[in-house]
């Protein structure tokens, strides 16, 4: 080969064209010759290796311009070269073979009009020795390679062996240069098989079709690297040039994911401009308010999204984003539906690098379920106040009610038992009035007892049949305009009324009466009438066993026992008021006889029988007493001596004509014999006094029975005894 001048000047001064030529750089680094003529077959590009493996037949000099033929004296030659850049420029694919190297012709379209033909010599060179390739590969940032194709013995493509590397091609893949050279293609990076790449690579190889895809691998440490591969056919093999786009790859995943979780989130997050035109409105807003991102981005916000502000307004929020780059707050906005919904918003103020505004974003979340969730727990929040409130309210009634029981339990009389029952009813029921009437032992009439509140509303008596819970047994209520009133219940009496009976054992002790504006809860209403009922029938109870120590149980008549301790009482009052005060007592005649005749029964019934004709003999004030068996004792205050004698003898009168039966028969008639003495003034012992009377009717005895005698009509002899 003869030594050629290179071309003198650089082909991008002279053929600006030419840097639309990719990787210009790359065919000035390439070992073997590579050249480019016009469709005239004149040179416009040669690089550096041109110089020493041109095509052997070019007459030299060659310099940009020359004809690339041979001369036209070698005819052969000539024709040769000229039909195969002919055959080139109808697009075949040309190679012409020399004792040397074998060269190919290839048509290069840079516009309709232009055309090249690329030539370059195709045996590869042993480049690794080529120390000015390597040095302008090396600086190349992007990852280099130059692969020769490996082929099967049916002359398939199977796998490309790496001939030339980069330092960048080593850092994308981790290994070592001497790692990767002459290392397989596919040994390295199999995933090329699986996605296509090495048969795009394959098939650049046999039809000559540029290769630019974007393809994963996996580096040696197992990272994954996402490279853009560009690829140009070589003779038998390839270059290719990568770029890494992980970065790019991973910032566009982020971006991705970043876009699905805004999508996501079922927060509204809207963008706007600084006049509101909405710039983004994510799947959020639009399950938010009811507007697809396509009917609101373009628009103004306010156009279509209406916001109340409770304790601010827009002009406030907007200067605060405005001051502080951020306002955080409580709306309402307006769906598409109309609906108003509870918003929390947070709006922020988007700056530029140098801090001028330029947007803003507004995160919105839907809080009608927390609202929701609020008020319920408000709500709960309330009632377990009232429950207290009421707990307390409750528990101070009953303490109260417990006071009522605890007081009415010391009561010695009924009036103590009115004082307490009023106080207490007064605290208990402090918003109605009421009353408590009580029952006339064995009648049908109530007398009243007690009674709070507004004065005028109780009557002071009233009969069982007026009250409709006393007739029932039952609690009988009414309000205004519901239930019947009883007539015992006074016409100024407010809206509700409930009447509570107080019955024990069936049996009727009293009423209680209450009426208000509102009724208290009935359970304290109930418990207040059993306390009261309970302490009424142990009144009663303790009034009974009072009575049953001074009275006598066969004829109600009060006992000895009484007669001596009410005696010096009585006497007391009539020397104190200078009153006369008769003592009379009493015998029945034969009355042994009579028991003997009739039965000890009969004996009893006639001593009833002459209590009953006694008590209506007697005035208020008179007392009479069963003395002893058949024997009684009378009592008489005011009566004088004939007064006494005309009344004591009516008395006696009374009993011998009274018609007594017993065991439907007639038993009797019975006489008595009365003697008594009436107590004018001075000084009297009691003892003296029922000696006396006791002597009157030892004479009466005497006399012959069936007679009253004034002991101060006996004889001073017989007074004596
Ligand atoms: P005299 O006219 O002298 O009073 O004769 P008498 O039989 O009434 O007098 P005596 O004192 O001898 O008899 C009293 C009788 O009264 C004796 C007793 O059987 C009877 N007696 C006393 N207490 C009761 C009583 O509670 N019931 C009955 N059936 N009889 C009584
Ligand atoms: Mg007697
Ligand atoms: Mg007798």
């Amino acid at each position: 080969m003869t030594p050629a001048t290179p071309p003198s000047d650089t082909p991008e001064s002279r053929w600006p064209e030419l840097s639309t030529v990719a990787a210009i750089d790359i065919l000035d680094q390439l070992p073997f010759a590579v050249w480019i003529v016009d469709t005239g077959y004149r040179l416009v590009y040669a690089n550096p290796a041109f110089i020493t493996q041109s095509p052997p037949d070019i007459p030299r000099p060659i310099r940009t311009g020359t004809r690339m033929l041979p001369d036209e004296s070698d005819v052969t030659q000539h024709q040769r070269w000229q039909q195969s850049y002919r055959r080139a420029l109808d697009g075949e694919h040309v190679t012409i073979t020399t004792n040397t190297t074998t060269y190919h012709l290839q048509l290069i379209t840079i516009d309709p009009v232009r055309q090249w033909i690329l030539g370059y010599a195709g045996t590869f060179p042993t480049t690794e020795h080529d120390t000015r390739f390597r040095a302008a590969i090396e600086t190349l940032p992007d990852p280099f390679g130059m692969y020769e194709v490996i082929r099967n013995p049916r002359n398939q493509i199977v796998d490309a062996q790496i001939l030339v590397v980069n330092a960048a091609m080593c850092q994308i893949t981790g290994y070592r240069r001497e790692e990767l050279l002459g290392q397989r293609m596919l040994d390295l990076w199999p995933e090329f098989t699986n996605d296509g790449t090495f048969a795009s690579l394959r098939h650049l190889v046999e039809s000559g079709a540029p290769v630019r895809r974007t393809t994963t691998l996996l580096d040696r440490h197992g990272v994954q690297r996402h490279i853009e591969l560009h690829a140009g056919k070589l003779a038998n093999g390839f270059v290719s040039i990568w770029r890494d786009i992980t970065a790019q790859q991973q910032l566009d995943q982020k971006i991705r994911q970043q876009a699905e979780l805004l999508d996501q989130l079922v927060d509204a997050v809207i963008a706007t401009d600084l006049d509101y035109v909405v710039t983004s409105w994510n799947r959020g807003a639009e399950r938010i308010y009811g507007w697809s991102a396509s009917e609101m981005i373009g628009r103004r916000l306010g156009e279509r999204i209406e916001t109340r502000f409770a304790d601010t307004n827009s002009e406030e929020a907007t200067a605060i984003l405005w001051q502080s780059g951020r306002w955080e707050g409580e709306v309402e906005q307006r769906r598409r539906d109309g609906q108003y919904v509870p918003i929390h918003s947070i709006v922020v103020l988007i700056r530029d690098k140098q801090g001028t505004p330029t947007g803003i974003v507004a995160v919105n979340r839907d809080i009608s379920e927390r609202r929701h969730f609020e008020q319920l727990l408000m709500k709960a929040n309330q009632r377990l106040e009232q429950a207290i409130v009421e707990a307390r309210r409750q528990t101070a009634e009953i303490m109260m009610v417990n006071e009522l029981h605890d007081l009415l339990q010391v009561c010695q009389t009924a009036t103590e038992a009115a004082e307490v029952i009023s106080f207490s009813l007064q605290r208990i029921f402090p918003r109605q009035s009421g009353y408590l009437m009580v029952r006339q032992a064995g009648t049908a009439n109530l007398n009243l007892l007690a009674q709070w509140g507004e004065a005028d509303l109780a009557p002071a008596t009233m009969t069982i049949d007026e009250c409709w819970a006393l007739r029932r047994g039952l609690i009988h209520r009414t309000c205004t305009n519901a239930g019947i009133r009883c007539p015992h219940i006074h016409s100024n009496t407010p809206a509700c009324t409930s009447c509570i009976p107080l019955v024990v054992q069936s049996e009727i002790y009293g009423l209680l009466h209450i009426a208000g504006e509102e009724l208290p809860r009935s359970e304290l209403i109930v418990m207040t009438g059993d306390t009261i009922k309970l302490a009424l029938s142990n009144l009663e109870l303790r009034a009974t066993l009072r009575e049953q120590a001074i009275i006598d149980p066969l004829t109600g008549l009060y006992n000895r026992r009484y007669l001596e301790s009410s005696l010096p009482r009585e006497l007391h009052r009539a020397q104190r008021e200078q009153l006369p005060l008769t003592i009379a007592m009493i015998d029945i005649d034969h009355f042994k006889q009579f028991n003997d005749t009739y039965g000890h029964d009969a004996g009893d019934v006639l001593l009833r029988e002459l209590a009953v004709i006694f008590r209506e003999h007697l005035r208020q004030s008179d007392l009479a007493c069963r003395y002893g068996g058949e024997e009684f004792v009378l009592i008489l205050p005011g009566v004088n001596r004939e007064t006494a004698r005309t009344r004591l003898q009516q008395l006696a009168n009374t009993v011998q004509q009274r018609r007594i039966t017993f065991a439907n028969q007639l038993i009797g008639p019975v006489t008595i014999s009365i003697g008594y003495i009436t107590y004018e003034r001075g000084e009297y012992h009691i003892t003296t006094l029922i000696q006396s009377a006791d002597a009157a009717l030892y004479a009466a005895k005497r006399g012959g029975r069936n007679r009253v005698i004034d002991f101060a009509d006996l004889p001073p002899d017989q007074g004596d005894e």
